[in-house]
């Protein structure tokens, strides 16, 4: 096990096949998605993706991603259907994670599935991940490369910040380009359900399968919640406040689109063209470049709730929700 500041490396052919033996050895190696960063872990082996939880403070095993590099290695772990191969042609490789039925079979641990019979995967578009996942020749557990319950990592630095003991390397492949976890839907039921919205929009989904049953955690504080679907997440340190239409000065202010109000403390602007997909990319870095100490908290101006601003609101919501009594 390693102790403070893990090592970070350029994305090189060479460090990749590095990373990749390591996450065969099982160790632990951060590298980034098109989504945020991923804290990596052979998916086969229960001694990895427990490295996996401790390095991330979880308090609970929440079902973690198994990645793979395309569709036809995810066939191997789950009960494939016709609706995960529409889905996995239209998005894939890609933001969406897709939840199916375990195939008796699987070689994906049942801790990284937190004891269900059922099974995330997800191929990612980015050609880091793309090229680990396919050296590694296993499928991959990958969170977001954060403590628990922390803003999650979209530069390759916010996870040096975040994770310390129990990373072997961090691959640094430069900022993520859409920012956002990914769409999560589970297949499993007769209608899909949307457990978590993300960087594949609903709208465009919906396009494909239809419509898409909603969790009942999404959209309604306090509802009972799927697995890993924590009220408080993704949260910084000050405390944020939502909807703002004015600022004070002891207060950071999270701005969107052209029209911002004066008096903030410090302004960031997730989008002044008011465009959703440049707000995604922008919305964790911002969050905690606005985190300094000495200021009352985060102001953050109304976002859209179309597209993917569905997924934005999703996280601005849980980091202004009620904290956890520190355990
Ligand atoms: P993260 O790895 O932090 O991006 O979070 C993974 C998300 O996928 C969480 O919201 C989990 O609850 C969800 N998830 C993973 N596996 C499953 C599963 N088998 N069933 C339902 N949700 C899952
Ligand atoms: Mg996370």
């Amino acid at each position: 096990m390693t102790t403070g500041a893990p090592e970070l490396a350029p994305a090189t052919p060479a460090n990749i096949a590095r990373a990749a033996a390591l996450i065969r050895e099982g160790a632990l190696v951060a590298f980034p998605t098109e989504t945020v960063y991923g804290l990596g872990g052979d998916a086969t082996s229960d001694r990895a993706v427990a490295r996996i939880f401790e390095a991330k403070g979880r308090p609970q095993f929440n079902p973690l991603i198994a990645h793979v590099p395309d569709a036809a290695t995810a066939r191997a772990q789950v009960q494939w259907n016709g609706t995960a191969e529409r889905l996995a042609q239209h998005f894939w490789p890609g933001p969406l994670t897709l939840v199916l039925p375990r195939r008796t079979d699987s070689a994906v641990s049942l801790l990284c599935s937190a004891g269900l019979e059922t099974v995330a995967v997800r191929a990612p578009a980015h050609p880091v991940a793309q090229a680990l996942l396919r050296a590694v020749g296993r499928p991959v557990a990958a969170p977001s490369a954060n403590r628990s319950g922390a803003v999650s990592p979209t530069q390759a630095q916010h996870v040096a910040h975040s994770l310390g003991a129990g990373v072997a390397l961090v691959l640094d492949g430069g900022a993520c380009t859409v920012g956002l976890e990914s769409t999560v839907v589970d297949l499993t039921a007769s209608q899909a359900v949307l457990l978590r919205p993300g960087g594949a929009i609903r709208e465009a989904i919906e396009a494909v399968i239809g419509p898409l049953a909603t969790a009942p955690a999404i959209g309604r504080p306090g509802a009972l919640h799927a697995p890993g679907q924590l009220e408080s997440h993704y949260a910084p340190s000050l405390p944020v406040r939502l909807d703002a239409v004015a600022a004070g000065p002891d207060e950071a202010l999270l701005a969107f689109g052209p029209d911002v109000p004066q008096g903030a403390a410090l302004t960031l602007n997730l989008s002044a063209a008011g465009d959703l997909a440049e707000a995604a990319a922008n919305l964790f870095a911002m969050l905690r470049a606005l985190d300094r100490p000495g200021l009352r908290g985060i102001a953050v101006m109304p976002v859209p709730h179309h597209g993917l601003g569905l997924a934005i609101n999703d996280r601005l919501r849980r980091a202004a929700a009620p904290r956890p009594p520190p355990h």
